[in-house]
């Protein structure tokens, strides 16, 4: 279907009736708006569980979900209820005063999970922060190392600010941006005897592992699924060391996996997890969690003004909600199912293109061959001028990150845009 079928098929109109069709111009925005993301060349402004319409009233299937983030899609019932009532009640006041959502959004992760207390935040990298930084405290007053190390993985991202880019192990994400923050250390995703010579080599002097960050799966470095047998050994490695475990689940868990975490796939629990993106499905919110043991923060030595605010909780709990009552976790098993199916056969078809396809639950990638010269990027573009929304991980691997809300003939048809993709793309 070319895109103006599309656009027939689907002609969207304004509450006037007049069709919409204001051209967005870029120009304008890129005169006033900072550079930091290469953007695709087009602008939306309306969604529909999983479908958005951009400012020329094309309509496009969403399986990008604002980046693994649009739990319930778009426009949600349960969403606008919950942004509605808190607005009108309350949406925010300081954390000086007890704030009833958040404690109730506490709750409901800590029933839901292995932590026993939650700080609250507003991204991904500050919940990493904010580890990272009990993480430290708890290695200075409890484990008495003097300078403690964290261990990440290669190809990890744990977010953008100074810590969590030198925590992520990619260097492009740290390149000029140095001096970075000491107290990192750097290890293969999937290796365990990279753990323990690390953690044998770094014991010495004041120096010590205090802790391992790592993703149960990595998402950015492009879509590779821990092992169960690496994950056991790690938190085996922990127990027997006293290092911390610490698991960002920023963008596996919440459901994304099939699974409520991501460390449910691996039968390993963390001694700390973070969580964000898809925590408040699209309004900014994002969560520390710990074990009691750990629990070392004392009132004055981590805040944030935002964090954990009414607005935020109670969406978000509106969020978790609805997950468990709709029971969407089982959705996710099976379109992932059916997705990860669908991709093999076009990995069949394509086999000189397309070398893995690989994911749990609704987070998955397929995987290019190295040695050609299309790229993520190229399906990705191929596939927005076919009406679907991709996102590349890396430069090899498309990630297909629809809601969790994605329905079976949505999953198809995205299946039949990327099969036309790689037939159009492969003919060149
Ligand atoms: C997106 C992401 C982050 C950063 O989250 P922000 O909200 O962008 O700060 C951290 N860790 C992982 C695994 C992510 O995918």
């Amino acid at each position: 279907m070319s895109l103006e079928t599309l656009v027939q098929q689907h002609p969207i109109t304004s509450e006037s009736g007049s069709t919409l069709s204001s051209a967005f111009d870029a120009d304008s925005f890129d005169a006033v708006v900072m550079s930091t993301y290469g953007r695709f060349p087009l602008a939306l402004e309306r969604g529909a569980g999983c479908r958005v319409w951009d400012t020329q009233g094309r309509e496009y299937l969403d399986f990008v979900a604002g980046i693994a983030t649009c739990t319930l899609g778009h426009a949600h019932p349960a969403m606008v209820e919950a942004v509605t009532r808190q607005m009108q009640k309350l949406h925010h006041v300081s954390n000086l005063y007890y704030i009833p959502e958040q404690g109730e959004l506490a709750k409901w992760i800590v029933e839901h999970s292995c932590g026993d207390r939650v700080f609250f935040c507003n991204s991904g990298a500050e919940a990493n922060e904010a580890a990272i930084k009990l993480a430290r405290k708890y290695a200075h007053t409890v484990l008495q190392i003097e300078r403690p190390i964290i261990l990440t993985t290669h190809s990890s991202f744990h977010g953008r600010t100074l810590a969590t880019i030198t925590a992520t192990g990619q260097p492009k994400y740290q390149k000029n941006f140095d001096p970075l923050v000491p107290g990192f250390h750097y290890v293969p995703y999937n290796d365990i005897a990279a753990v323990e010579a690390a953690i044998s080599e770094l014991d010495e002097g004041d120096y010590r592992v205090a802790a391992i960050l790592i993703e149960p799966l990595q998402g950015e470095g492009g879509v590779r699924p821990g092992d169960v047998d690496y994950f056991q050994k790690l938190r085996q490695i922990c127990d027997e060391t006293g290092v911390l475990l610490i698991f960002d689940e920023v963008q596996v868990g919440m459901g994304r996996s099939g699974k409520l975490w991501g460390y449910e796939y691996l039968g390993v629990e963390p001694d700390i997890f973070t969580s964000a993106k898809g925590l408040g499905g699209g309004v900014p919110i994002g969560a520390m969690i710990s074990k009691k043991f750990c629990d070392v923060f004392q009132p004055g030595e981590h805040a944030s003004t935002f964090g954990g605010n009414p607005l935020a909780c109670g969406v978000a709990l509106a969020v978790c909600q609805t997950l468990e009552q709709e029971n969407i976790l089982h959705n996710v098993q099976q379109r992932g199912e059916q997705l990860r199916t669908g991709l093999r056969v076009l990995a069949s078809k394509y086999p000189n293109h397309i070398v893995d396809v690989r994911g749990w639950g609704l987070i998955n990638g397929m995987e290019l061959k190295a040695d050609i010269e299309l790229t993520a990027g190229d399906v990705v573009t191929a596939a927005i001028n076919e009406g679907l929304l991709l996102v590349p991980a890396g430069p090899k691997v498309i990630r297909f990150v629809p809601p969790l809300i994605v329905s079976e003939k949505e999953v198809d048809t995205a299946l039949q845009i990327v099969d036309r993709v790689m037939a159009s793309l492969t003919t060149l």
